[in-house]
């Protein structure tokens, strides 16, 4: 009360308050054009006024067009409680603890299950005959190399991982002096397989080939035949298992 009368006195309250008061105005109005021209899905700007002033249109969504609230249809009766749980319902489980002991009750049944996980690498799990791992080289049962160098596996890869160098034989046909298999490179598509005509170049179900070094990863031609040698029997089972498919 002691403040004010001075202020009133020397005329500076009225003014400020009339600042104030327009400054107010302005700044809503802007934010009432801001809000009011900016995109929203739910509402359309059906007349965009000349004059800052000037109200704008809103016109309401069309039915359907979102959620619908006792609001928007006040002659309906729209209760979002009506199909959830009762007062009692929820009182019921609050008070006796049901999720508690239902949570118990789920771990006593899985208490008594065997166990879902294996004692890996003591374990193993079953491996579909597709299963496409470390690569190998094949021999007829003669001994001699399946692979004619026809260079398809050396084409089709996408990863750009198999190298292949040839010589003719005396007989006309071809041979591999060089065959190299990137295996950092190698994305495990099982291209090269589906490629080549005399399979003799194939993924092995052999996955445990992790090294110290990237140099032990860089396959040649000895280290893929022998990889053939050691698994032929299980790359036989599986490819004849599969040839029906192929
Ligand atoms: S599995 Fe795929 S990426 Fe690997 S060497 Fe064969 S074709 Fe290339
Ligand atoms: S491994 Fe098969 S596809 Fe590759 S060069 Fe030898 S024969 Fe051709």
């Amino acid at each position: 009360m002691s403040f004010a009368r001075p202020r009133l006195a020397l005329g500076l309250t009225p003014k400020l308050l009339v600042a104030s008061r327009s400054t107010a105005l302005r700044s809503s109005l802007i934010a009432h054009r801001n809000i009011s021209s900016s995109r929203c899905s739910h509402a359309e700007i059906t007349d965009r006024p000349g004059r800052l002033e000037d109200p704008i249109t809103v016109k309401s969504p069309p039915l359907g067009a979102g959620s619908l609230t006792a609001k928007d249809e006040p002659d309906k009766d729209i209760d979002p409680y009506r199909d959830g749980p009762g007062a009692i319902d929820k009182a019921v489980h609050l008070f006796f603890f049901t999720e508690i002991i239902r949570g118990m009750w789920i771990v006593l049944e899985n208490f008594f299950r065997p166990p879902y996980t294996i004692m890996y690498p003591y374990e193993k799990g079953p491996l579909s005959p597709r299963f496409r791992g470390e690569h190998a080289l094949r021999r007829y049962p003669s001994g001699e190399e399946r692979c004619i160098a026809c260079k398809l596996c050396e084409a089709i890869c996408p990863a750009q991982a198999i190298t292949i160098e040839s010589e003719a034989r005396q007989d006309g046909s071809r041979k591999t002096t060089k065959y190299d298999i990137d295996m950092t490179k190698c994305i495990y598509c099982g291209f090269c397989q589906e490629a080549c005509p005399v399979d003799a170049i194939v993924e092995t179900q052999n996955q445990e080939f992790s090294t110290e070094t990237r140099e032990e990863l860089l396959y040649n031609k000895e280290k893929l035949l022998a990889n053939g040698d050691r698994a032929e029997a299980e790359i036989a089972a599986n490819l004849h298992s599969d040839h029906v498919y192929r």
